[in-house]
């Protein structure tokens, strides 16, 4: 690691005064990053859950180069180009319901910023006042901007120091019993006239800990919402595009959500993009003679026609090729492959989802030995807290599934 680059970059996450240097990636091949130091490591996170179809896909590689070559980049005031066009009727015809209306932006976090300003303005051009809260659920995570940190857990989640900066939202467990639909219930009725919207991860809250919940709460949620009349934000930015076995979580839960937030996997996990959907009585609320109801916001690089070629490109590979096939055979090879460590005395928990694969230490373990007992055998994992998880390629080979399996495993034994 060179004197410079350890000087001048500045890492996520990190204290940078004690971390380690980062190990220095080469390249990419399939579900492997090859290391400057020539190890090659196979990825079982998928570079933060995106890369759903592996590095280098050639199908994608050639989308966007032959956008590079035609229009790197465009802006979208006022112009427009086939990518997009085409990649947001695409999105909305794959999003359940009348999911029509498609926001670009470019990364997950500005695209729950501009579904926290839909939900607030909806209320602004309905004549509504004083609608200004949002509800959200304890252990969530949605983004590191300031609105997106709001709705963030407010207790455990990473943003708490910042609690005096950030809006005041309202805060609820998610309602796995009835004690808690209960109390749900009651704060939306108590705070109805204060809030704008509820905002959740469908199926899993990632980031806060890989904490699953069954499709019933989801549907639960989304009924208080409706009886409500509240608007429901569902933050697929992680579990969209075939994370969870279906295209999109919410699909499990058989909801129609009224704002949509995607990212991440859009691409396939190769250029900076998301996208915040909404229904057509969102959008509605909109439509006007008064200027001054149009949606005010827009990212300079939003709708990028390289990220949209990508996208494109990563969706013809959904159609082409057996992902969600592929996500629920990850899921029964993570299910079997975990099943022996539970039950191990520092295990204190396993849990798997799609093609997501959790385990939770008893105790939070030294991560960075951890880490790099995990390399040592060749895989590449990023354990937080006191979870270590998979969340591979949905493409990731059966060879390298077993290789990623066993590293875990076997680690995990002798750390347990
Ligand atoms: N929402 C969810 C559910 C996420 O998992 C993440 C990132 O992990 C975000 C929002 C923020 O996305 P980004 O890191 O692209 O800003």
């Amino acid at each position: 690691m060179s004197e410079a680059r350890s000087t001048h970059l500045w890492r996520p996450y990190t204290q940078m005064k004690h971390a380690a240097p980062p190990l220095e990636a080469v390249a990419t091949t399939g579900t492997r990053i090859r290391l400057a130091d020539g190890r090659e490591l196979v990825d079982g996170i998928a570079s933060w859950w995106t890369a759903v179809h592996g590095y280098n896909h050639p199908h994608i590689a050639g989308a966007v180069a032959a956008q590079l070559a035609a229009m790197p980049h465009i802006m979208f005031g006022g112009l427009t180009h086939a990518s997009a066009e085409r990649l947001a009727a695409r999105l909305a015809a794959l999003l359940p319901g009348d999911l029509d209306h498609v926001f670009f932006s470019d990364s997950g976090s500005v695209a729950v910023e501009v579904a926290l300003k839909m939900a607030a303005q909806l209320w602004i051009n309905r004549g509504v006042a004083g609608r200004t809260k949002v509800l959200a659920f304890r252990g969530g995570y949605h983004g590191d901007t300031m609105g997106a940190m709001s709705v963030c857990d407010p207790e455990e989640g990473m943003h708490r120091r910042f609690g005096a900066w950030l809006p005041e939202q309202i805060f609820c467990d998610l309602p796995r019993t009835e004690a808690e639909t209960n109390t749900l219930d009651a704060a939306l009725t108590h705070n109805r006239d204060r809030l704008a919207a509820l905002i959740v991860e469908p199926l899993v809250q990632g980031a806060g800990g890989m904490l699953m919940h069954p499709p019933e709460v989801l549907a639960r949620i989304a009924t208080l919402a409706r009886r409500n009349g509240l608007p429901l934000i569902v933050d697929e930015i992680f579990t969209g595009f075939g994370r969870t076995g279906t295209m999109f979580a919410c699909e499990q839960a058989g909801i129609v959500p009224d704002i949509v937030c995607l990212s991440k996997a859009l691409t396939g996990g190769t250029l900076t993009l998301a996208a915040t959907v909404a229904r057509t009585e969102i959008f509605s609320a909109f439509w006007s003679d008064d200027p001054a109801a149009a949606l005010m916001h827009g990212p300079t690089f939003m709708a990028n026609p390289l990220a949209c070629a990508a996208a494109n490109a990563s969706l013809d590979l959904f159609e082409r090729e057996p992902r969600l096939e592929q996500a629920r055979a990850i899921e029964s090879r993570l299910t079997d492959g975990l099943a022996d460590l539970r039950g191990l005395p520092g295990v204190a928990d396993v849990r798997v989802l799609g093609a997501i694969g959790c385990l939770q230490f008893a105790n939070t373990p030294d991560l960075a030995a951890l880490k790099e007992r995990l390399v040592a055998r060749g895989v590449w994992v990023r354990p937080f807290g006191d979870i270590l998880y998979l969340t591979p390629a949905l493409s990731i080979e059966a060879a390298d599934l077993t290789r990623l399996i066993d590293a875990v495993t076997d680690t995990v034994r002798e750390e347990a």
